[in-house]
């Protein structure tokens, strides 16, 4: 994509998003790649990198704004959707992004997130999933899935694992997509469409530890072939995989079948601008190790008030008021 100039005529490159600072990621680490995605698309924003913020929480990922030259934050555990919500709502000039992993997100942060998400803050949230916890050497996630055995489950998980994508799009977010550190083309594509989007924006990147899960999304990088990366569910699209299709039965529910036995008049279609999620819903549940195929791409992609908008709108209106600005400025400032 073009790289727009900025108002002095210039044009940054992947090279001023870089900072100065060793990374200091194990070798092999998929973070490596999805760094470098970033880096190479930021330019496309046309932001100076005074404008652009990423704030990160605790965990392997939440290293991430140290290699990048913006602003950031190295934050508290689970807290970066917090931090970031005061930052969208009060500075509306900047892009403000979340890096976050799935135990940071998913467990210790896992009220941060979903309420920034319904209340559809202007953020994109990226959350490297590697279903494990990297930083404190191998602990099963909330994403590591039933029987894996890991150095906190030596007889194998109990939990069921969360599906990102499926939580999101319960907790009403307003853009939902997945993607891979390994497919450099798709992830570029999905950042791309996620800083377009208003509002909360949550991004689940599958990320390989090779120290302490190695290879757990091998089975999606060999199956490089465009069915396998549903890129952007069109409206009236069939909400489906290469190998299975969700269709509605006779009352209405929703299930997810083989493509070949699969009744055309019950095939579900994506709606983009129904209110109600259930079609991308259905899509997020067509995961199936056995067939080994994950949907990727983006679920949902929808226009509603964003929290940081209505916020603004409501303290502009209560200033035009009876209140004074001296009144409002006390009630901010918590006199
Ligand atoms: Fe990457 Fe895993 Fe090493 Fe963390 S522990 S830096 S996720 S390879
Ligand atoms: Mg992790």
């Amino acid at each position: 994509a073009a790289v727009p100039r900025l108002t002095d005529g210039t044009a940054l490159t992947k090279k001023d998003f870089t900072s100065d600072q060793e990374v200091r990621w194990c070798p092999g680490c998929g973070d490596y790649a999805i760094l470098a995605a970033v880096q190479g698309f930021l330019p496309e924003l046309g932001l100076k990198r005074e404008n652009i913020v990423f704030v990160s929480g605790i965990g392997c990922s939440s290293r991430f704004p140290y290699y990048l030259d913006t602003y950031g934050m190295h934050s508290i555990h689970g807290r970066a959707p917090a931090i970031a919500t005061g930052l969208a709502a009060t500075r509306e000039d900047l892009s403000v992004w979340v890096v976050t992993g799935d135990g940071d997100a998913l467990s210790i942060g896992g009220n941060h997130l979903i309420h920034a998400l319904r209340r559809n803050v202007n953020l994109t949230i990226l959350l490297f999933n590697n279903e494990i916890y990297g930083l404190t050497k191998g602990q099963y996630s909330p994403t590591s899935h039933v029987g894996q055995v890991t150095k906190s489950t030596p007889l194998g998980s109990l939990d069921t694992p969360f599906n990102p994508v499926s939580l999101a799009l319960g907790a009403e977010a307003s853009f939902v997509a997945r993607t891979m550190d390994s497919d450099r083309q798709h992830l570029t594509s999905v950042l791309r469409a996620a800083a377009a989007h208003r509002g909360s924006a949550l991004v689940e990147i599958y990320q390989n530890c090779p120290i302490f899960n190695d290879g757990v999304f091998d089975v999606l990088k060999d199956r490089t072939e465009a069915a396998a990366r549903i890129l952007h569910l069109a409206d009236g699209e069939e909400v489906g995989t290469a190998e299975t299709v969700a269709v509605r039965d006779e009352q209405g529910s929703l299930a997810v079948v083989p493509r070949d036995g699969a009744d055309p008049a019950r095939i579900v279609r994506h709606d983009v601008s129904a209110t109600d999620p259930s079609a991308a819903f259905a899509l997020s549940r067509l995961d199936s190790p056995d067939l080994g195929h994950v949907p990727m791409g983006i679920f949902r992609d929808v226009s509603r008030p964003t929290y940081d908008d209505s916020l603004r709108e409501q303290i502009a209106s209560a200033r035009t008021g009876e209140v004074t600005d001296a009144d409002i400025d006390a009630l901010l400032a918590g006199r």
